[in-house]
Order: structure tokens, then C-alpha cells, then sequence
């Protein structure tokens, strides 16, 4: 059984004290529950005080980013992912389509700060998703299958159980438009059998992989979504910033 994941991304979005008050507005809308892990991502600059505020209850915080450094040093304006554990993190998400294509973030990149969440003992959520361009000339798989084996290569078996791969379409996030339910199930089983011959040493792992979707997710289309086989959760960006709208997300039980 896989336990599914309702992380909320909030993007650049909210002061520290903004922080606060949504992530202890959700705190107790979400107490209950326990059928999910419950993630967010606030700016760095929150993180620290978001997750001391949070500490004890079953909300968890994640960073945006982080580094694709692994040790401290001269790298202006980097923050390490072990900083993030220092902070409070537990997880990390890593090549959002926005720092792909604003931030001309590379698999290889992608791969380094995976490596860097993993070594920080952070769970990462790393994002691969194809643009409408790319799915409409159909190669949206290829896209897919790239980034994931880009973004995986280096590897153990034993960090694959750290690793939660977020299905996004570029034509989704934040658009209002979402994938329909057997768009992103047809990917989500894609991405489990790439993984599967991927790490095909390591048996069992591509089943208990949780493979998350995100692009303009809502209170109104979880069901559906959830429904699917193969969806594990979802990445929330405007949705979670409001605790009431991203509580029902998280209080969907599939
Ligand atoms: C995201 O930021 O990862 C995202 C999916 O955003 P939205 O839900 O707003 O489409």
C-alpha cells in the first residue's frame, strides 16, 4: 500500500508571518488526517519558523529547492539541502518545471540536487513533466522518461525509498487546465514501468513508488484524480494557499 502525498507548493508567495498563519490555520483542519503525509513548501526565509511552529503535528515542511552542492562553501546565494534539514525540512522538491525553464535547471542539475536531498536524509519530490509544444508533437514520454532517468541516474537501491516523483504538465500548472484523470494516469503508469526497468534490481521498488500529480489541482478534481491507479497524491500550487481550500485536498481519503 502506498501512502499517498498532498504536498503544497507555495511558490513565492507569503511573508514569514503569512506563513504562520496559514500553515497554523491548516494545522488543525488537517489533524485528522492520517491516511497521508501532509507537506509544505513555504520561501526559505519561512522554513525555519513555519516548521518549528508546526513541530509535533503531522504537517511536514519541504524546500523549494536546494543547492546542487552538497558541502557549504563560496556559492552565493545557494542554500545546501542539509541547511534545509538544519531548518526543519524533511523534504525537498527538485526540478520544478518553473526552475527548468526560468532557471535554465538541466537533468544533470536535477540529478545533483537529488543526490544532495538524499545525502541531507530529505525526502525529494522531483518533478518531470512535459510543455504542450512537446505533447502535442508526441513526445511527451520521451520528455518524461529523460528527465526521470536524468534525474535518477547515481542512485542506490537504498535511496530509491526517499525519492517521490511529481507528474506535472507544463500545460497545467497553473492554468486552471488539468490533465483529465486518464491523461495523467496513462503517464503515471508510464513513469512506474520506466522506473521499474530502471531498477530492475531492486524488486518491489517501482511498486512503492509514489508518483504524484500536480497542475491546477483543486478541491473539485481531486476525486477524480485520485481514483486513478497509479496517481499517489498531488502537488497543490494556488490551491494550497489558502488552508481551507487545501485542507479538503488533503482530507480526500481515496
Ligand atoms: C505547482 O506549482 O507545482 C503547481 C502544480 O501549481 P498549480 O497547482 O497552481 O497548477
Amino acid at each position: 500500500m502506498r501512502k499517498p502525498v498532498i504536498a503544497g507548493n507555495w511558490k513565492m508567495y507569503k511573508t514569514i508571518g503569512e506563513s504562520v498563519d496559514t500553515a497554523l490555520s491548516l494545522k488543525p483542519l488537517v489533524a485528522n488526517a492520517n491516511h497521508c503525509e501532509v507537506v509544505l513548501a513555504p520561501v526559505f526565509t519561512a522554513i525555519k519558523t513555519v516548521a518549528d511552529r508546526l513541530e509535533g503535528s503531522n504537517v511536514n515542511v519541504a524546500g523549494q529547492d536546494c543547492s546542487t552542492e552538497i558541502e557549504e562553501g563560496a556559492h552565493t546565494g545557494e542554500v545546501a539541502a542539509f541547511m534545509l534539514r538544519d531548518a526543519g525540512a524533511r523534504y525537498v522538491i527538485v526540478g520544478h518545471s518553473e526552475r527548468r525553464q526560468m532557471y535554465a535547471e538541466t537533468d544533470s542539475m536535477v540529478n545533483k540536487k537529488t543526490v544532495a536531498g538524499i545525502s541531507a536524509a530529505l525526502t525529494v519530490i522531483l518533478c518531470v513533466g512535459e510543455s504542450l509544444a512537446q505533447r502535442d508533437q508526441g513526445i511527451a514520454e520521451n520528455v518524461v522518461s529523460g528527465q526521470l532517468r536524468g534525474g535518477l541516474s547515481r542512485l542506490t537501491a537504498s535511496d530509491l525509498d526517499r525519492i517521490i516523483v511529481a507528474y506535472e504538465p507544463v500545460w497545467a500548472i497553473g492554468t486552471g487546465r488539468t490533465a483529465t484523470p486518464e491523461q495523467a494516469q496513462e503517464m503515471h503508469a508510464f513513469i512506474r514501468r520506466v522506473f521499474a526497468e530502471g531498477h530492475s534490481a531492486s524488486a518491489g521498488a517501482a511498486q512503492g513508488l509514489r508518483i504524484i500529480y500536480g497542475g491546477s489541482v483543486k478541491p473539485e478534481n481531486i476525486s477524480g484524480l485520485m481514483a486513478q491507479p497509479d496517481i499517489d497524491g498531488a502537488l497543490v500550487g494556488g490551491a494550497s494557499l489558502k488552508a481551507e481550500s487545501f485542507a479538503q485536498i488533503v482530507n480526500y481519503k481515496k
